[in-house]
């Protein structure tokens, strides 16, 4: 049988993935304290806990639900769950007992996969679900492992179709419910295939791992992506940027969000020599500020390749790799991957250079919500693409522009005001490091345009020095009403401005 059969017969990611290996001593992965894992012994692990799952009662499309620290053995179980054909559901780890039992109950898993130090909690909401628990702790220890340690290494992967769910992830939800989006083998597979081959990945690469493995950028883009190219990563816990810089000697590539590279740039060590070795910098989950991206390439000689991308549909767009990285723009949509631009209320596209809704078809987009047929009919057109809910436009060169979420379009006196362009001009200004652009309830206006500025220490920017540089710049509907000067902006654990905080902060800004 040749490869094209075989995927055919068998669509499951790790056959995807793994079959016909023909190197299997090659380094996977290794880790900061000293452990290194081989393809191997990667595929055995994950025979093993694959063995550990079936005898726990694990079906075919069973969900597993995992909140667990990042480790090798966590990575190890979500290849398990895929191999042994069921659907594997991350958890982000600072959700609360409170959150779980919402996820757990939507989701109904089977298994739930914990650290030890919360298997009481979890236990109580998981044994209400008829969910059995499992324990596994950052340092791999746990039952889970215990188990898989005297499991057989053998197993049969079960035969999956493209169309068949490999994970469900929930999205962040920053209003209303989080909504599970179903991911099927097809969706990551063809995905991850097609960002080697965009970002020119080899075996030669060393990937510095330091993203969560609960979403899916350090999840799907940074470990398939390396696994599929037969390349190698070093696994860190957390974003540690000495040791990156360090660590940038020896390896070839790091996937971040924006804050790893501001906070990077925060250090005297990072160099045109230290990045010498480097081949490449991408970053996505956030907007990169152009700034840091200019920044970036004066210290380093590095341009930052920036790619646009969701839980829902993978990634989407990218810079090209050869070519102009352009600071600002997310770049162009992926091969097989179609992105247009519509009018939000009518649905029908809109020419270049024109404001509105991006949306995306493809392999790499998402089968819909778990458990939720009417959202999900709600946020595809008719013909397939599905409605991102991100304004962007399209520039005459074919480079996307992601301009904000629509939910964060503010309108001020019946006018529309688009955050970033805003956020661009306060951004442009001596002394501001970022800022961002949020509406408030205000009695006249509806919303009142409301900035939040972070200077530079020392700098000498306040409400009025903002107002009177953006004086003719922009109209006069866009002009914030109050600017407030900050410390920090925000952020979830993927650098994502949170405006919904920021909202919450000045809700009575304007109040009488
Ligand atoms: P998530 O589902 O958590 O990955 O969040 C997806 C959202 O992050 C997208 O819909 C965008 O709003 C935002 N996003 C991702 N990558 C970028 C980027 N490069 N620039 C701006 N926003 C981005």
């Amino acid at each position: 049988m040749n490869a094209t059969q075989k995927t055919m017969t068998n669509a499951n990611l790790f056959s995807r993935l793994f079959d016909g290996i023909d190197d299997p001593a090659r380094l996977a992965i290794e880790t900061v304290d000293g452990q290194r894992i081989s393809y191997g012994e990667l595929i055995a692990r994950a025979g093993q806990m694959a063995n550990v799952l079936v005898e726990r009662g694990v079906k075919i499309g069973d969900r597993v639900a995992a909140q667990t620290e990042k480790s090798v053995a966590g990575l190890v179980l979500y290849l398990a769950v895929v191999r042994a054909g069921a659907v594997y559901l991350p958890l982000n780890t600072a959700y609360t007992l409170n959150e779980l039992e919402y996820f757990i109950a939507d989701a109904e898993p089977s298994l739930v996969v914990c650290d030890p130090s919360k298997a009481e909690g979890i236990g109580a909401i998981a044994s209400k679900a008829g969910a059995k628990v499992e324990t596994l702790a950052a340092d791999g220890t746990g039952s889970l492992t215990v188990a898989a340690a005297k499991a057989s290494a053998e197993f049969e992967t079960v035969a999956r179709a493209n169309d068949d769910l490999a994970a469900i992830l929930y999205t962040s939800g920053t209003t209303g419910r989080s909504k599970g989006a179903m991911l099927t083998h097809e969706n990551l597979a063809s995905n991850s295939l097609s960002l080697v081959g965009y970002w020119r990945f080899s075996s030669n690469d060393v990937l510095i791992h330091a993203l969560p493995i609960y979403h899916t950028h350090g999840l799907f883009v940074a470990s398939n992506v390396t696994l599929f190219a037969r390349a190698s990563m070093i696994f860190l816990p957390k974003f540690d940027p000495d040791l990156i810089i360090k660590l940038m000697a020896r390896a070839t590539v790091l996937m971040g969000v924006p804050t790893f590279y501001t906070r990077l740039l925060q250090s005297p060590a990072l160099t045109k020599e230290a990045t010498s070795h480097m081949r490449l910098f991408i970053s996505g989950s956030a907007p990169l500020l152009a700034d840091t991206h200019r920044e970036w390439f004066a210290r380093t000689g590095h341009a930052v390749l920036e790619r646009y991308g969701m839980t829902e549909t993978n990634m989407n767009t990218s810079n090209p790799y050869d070519g102009d990285r352009v600071p600002g723009a997310v770049g162009h949509p992926l091969p097989g991957v179609s992105v247009r631009v519509t009018d939000p209320e009518t649905g029908k596209e809109l020419g270049r250079e024109s404001v509105g809704m991006i949306e995306v078809k493809g392999p790499n987009v998402f089968k819909g919500y778990w458990r939720m047929p009417e959202k999900t009919k709600s946020e595809f057109r008719h013909d397939g693409f599905f409605i991102t809910g991100d304004i962007g436009k399209i520039d005459t060169r074919g480079y996307v522009h992601i301009l904000g979420r629509g939910k964060d379009l503010v309108i001020s006196g019946g006018f529309n005001v688009y955050p970033k362009e805003i956020e661009s001009e306060i951004d442009a200004m001596p002394g501001v490091i970022e800022s961002a652009v949020i509406g408030v309830p205000h009695a006249d206006f509806g919303e009142g345009v409301t900035a939040v500025v972070v200077s530079e220490k020392g700098a000498k920017v306040d409400e009025s020095s903002v107002l009177k540089a953006l004086e003719g710049r922009l109209a006069k509907f866009k002009m914030p009403k109050r600017v407030m000067v900050v410390e920090e902006l925000p952020r979830n654990a993927m650098g994502k401005v949170q405006k919904n905080v920021l909202r919450d902060t000045y809700a009575k800004l304007y109040s009488k």
